[in-house]
């Protein structure tokens, strides 16, 4: 049996998926990115390796995604995350028309075919404005940890309304609502429906056609997922799978050309 490999190197956190021959998700590995982008997806993909039990003479094809994806030193090739993105939310989703990937650094609106391929794309990435980065200071700011803060958001009887969605500005702006006597899950409240309105401002870049599929791994938060929705007011697919969603993309793309250097062999 081969295996093909997807490892999505991103600014915050490293993924890497293993698929078999029939397109089956084998196994999955999530570490954090760290200073060293060369040295986090070699561990990456030892770790996913692990967990399959497979030796790294059966990986037929690697791909690398995401912003690290040139330093995926043992990758065939590289595919660009919005690509990858794509892939990954119609292979779980094979309905999704429009993705919303937010990741640790930036947002992005993606418009797919009905083949899963990019027709057009928006993206916030000057700064980490209103993205991962930001949920995560907030959650510093806050005494909690990134995976409490959105189930936390949904206690919210009377959110607040955040003057930022600056990453360096909001820890001032929720000590302050801290020492005003707001109730944490207001704050938080505030943050995520700051986010969600910034994250539909990109989605109408490329306009909203359902079915939509939520990506990356803010996906994971449930919080966000209900802001996004509300602001949205249409349902969106998430899947357990949402963090590995690039690397899912990249190992289809590893295993199609896989196969088909199988038939030219052939
Ligand atoms: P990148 O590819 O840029 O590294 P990811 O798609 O991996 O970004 O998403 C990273 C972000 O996902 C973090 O900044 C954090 O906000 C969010 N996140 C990571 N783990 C969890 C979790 N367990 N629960 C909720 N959110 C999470």
């Amino acid at each position: 049996m081969r295996y093909a490999v997807g490892v999505d190197v991103g600014s915050t956190q490293t993924k890497a998926l293993l698929l078999d021959e029939s397109g089956t998700i084998v196994a999955r590995s999530l570490i954090d990115t760290g200073a060293y982008l060369v040295r986090a997806a070699e561990r990456s993909l030892e770790a996913a390796l692990a967990e399959a039990g497979v030796s790294r003479n059966d990986v037929g094809y690697a791909i690398g995604t995401g912003y690290g994806r040139f330093k995926v030193a043992f990758g065939d090739d590289q595919v660009t995350e919005i690509s990858c993105h794509a892939k990954g939310a119609w292979s779980l989703f094979p309905k999704t028309r429009t993705v919303i990937d937010i990741g640790g650094q930036d947002t992005k609106a993606i418009k797919v075919s009905d083949r899963g391929e990019v027709l057009d794309f928006a993206m916030n990435d000057k700064c980490a404005a209103g993205s991962g980065r930001f949920l995560s200071n907030s959650a510093e700011a806050l005494g909690l940890d990134v995976s409490e803060i959105g189930a936390r958001s949904l206690d919210a009887k009377t959110p607040v309304r955040l003057s930022t969605v600056c990453t360096i500005f909001v820890e001032t702006d929720i000590l302050s609502y801290l020492a005003s006597g707001k109730k944490t899950e207001d704050i938080l409240a505030g943050v995520h429906g700051a986010i969600g309105a910034r994250t539909i401002a990109l989605v109408r870049r490329v306009g909203a056609e359902p079915e939509i599929t939520f990506t990356g791994g803010v996906a994971r938060n449930v919080g966000m997922v209900r802001a996004v929705q509300e602001k949205l007011g249409l349902e969106v697919n998430v899947s357990p799978d949402s963090h590995y969603t690039g690397a899912l993309g990249a190992a289809v793309f590893a295993l199609e050309r896989m196969t088909a250097a199988a038939q030219v062999l052939a």
